[in-house]
């Protein structure tokens, strides 16, 4: 058991009001923050969702009144100061932006007491390029989830050189308190674990099939047959949805900007988006 009990979440979007719900629906006093009103009333709404889904997807207990109870410890504020003022853990979930990042962290860092540890859940950042804008360095790591983290539950954990050992330790055992299955990253890495075997893995579908070798559907197959794993890197690529992967391999070297263009011509301009839209390298019923 940590000393963690109270959590704050900075953004209620896409991952941030899972990684909220999530934490409530472990047994946890979760404040979720958001910008305005309107963002904390879409956030009430995506809680609402979320506790469909949990029950739709079979989670443990979910249907026995355990989603519908974790909203009774989700307190909604938009103001930081009220937000964080009892936070032992702030968990930020706001847009992959790192100025803003910056200045949201030099004013938490000015509110939060001074016990509280502070978790990013960035993508695509290191926690090495915010860790200066805290004023607490020690008490500051990478926790990240990956989209829908009931059922995907990995917690990939990343310090700096200035985490502090114990800092990094409590943010391990409180992911496995929430249900998650930790991964200590020794060392910084852009991508963690996970980005650094998935994005090149991708990377070689695409060009496999935009380079004409073979067949989308071909290519999974291979992957599944040969290596016994549940999915190939197109029906991967559905399941993301194919506007992220574009968005990566345009900013990439030149081969992976023509798989990145190949993609858009042949399926995002035709609003082949992937499962979310019904459609992407294969259709979806339902
Ligand atoms: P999102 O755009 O869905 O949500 C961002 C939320 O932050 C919005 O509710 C917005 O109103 C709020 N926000 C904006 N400015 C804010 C501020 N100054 N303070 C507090 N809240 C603010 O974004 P997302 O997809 O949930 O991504 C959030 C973070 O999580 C990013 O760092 C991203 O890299 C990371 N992440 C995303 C995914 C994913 O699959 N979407 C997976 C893992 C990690």
């Amino acid at each position: 058991m940590t000393d963690i009990h109270q959590v704050t979440v900075l953004g209620t979007g896409v991952l941030g009001s899972q990684i909220a719900f999530q934490t409530a629906f472990s047994g946890f006093e979760v404040v979720a923050y958001d910008i305005n009103e309107d963002a904390l009333e879409k956030a009430r709404a995506r809680f609402d969702g979320l506790v469909s889904t949990y029950v739709a997807d079979g989670v443990d207990g979910a249907a026995d009144g355990k989603a519908q109870d974790a909203l009774t410890r989700v307190r909604y504020s938009h103001d930081l100061a009220d937000a964080v003022k009892d936070a032992d853990l702030v968990i930020e979930a706001i847009p992959e932006i790192l100025d803003l990042k910056k200045s949201t962290y030099a004013e938490l860092g000015k509110l939060a007491p001074e016990h509280t540890i502070f978790a990013t859940n960035s993508s695509t950042l290191l926690p090495s390029d915010i860790k200066d804008s805290t004023g607490r360095a020690d008490k500051f790591l990478a926790l990240h989830f990956a989209n829908q983290i009931w059922k995907f539950n990995t917690a990939e954990v990343m310090g700096t050189s200035d985490t502090d050992p114990a800092v990094f330790d409590a943010v391990v055992e409180f992911a496995s308190e929430i249900g998650m299955v930790p991964i200590p990253i020794h060392k910084e890495k852009a991508g963690y674990v996970l980005n650094s075997l998935l994005v090149p893995f991708l990377n070689a579908a695409a060009e496999l099939a935009a380079d004409g070798y073979a067949e989308p559907a071909d290519v999974d197959n291979t992957w599944r047959i040969a290596t016994g794993a549940p999915m190939g890197p197109f029906q991967i690529f559905d399941v993301i949805g194919l506007t992220t992967p574009y968005n990566i391999m345009s900013n990439g070297d030149e081969n992976t900007k023509r798989f990145a263009e190949w993609m858009k011509a042949e399926y995002i301009d035709k609003g082949y988006l992937g499962v979310a839209s019904g459609r992407g390298f294969y259709t979806y019923t339902n």
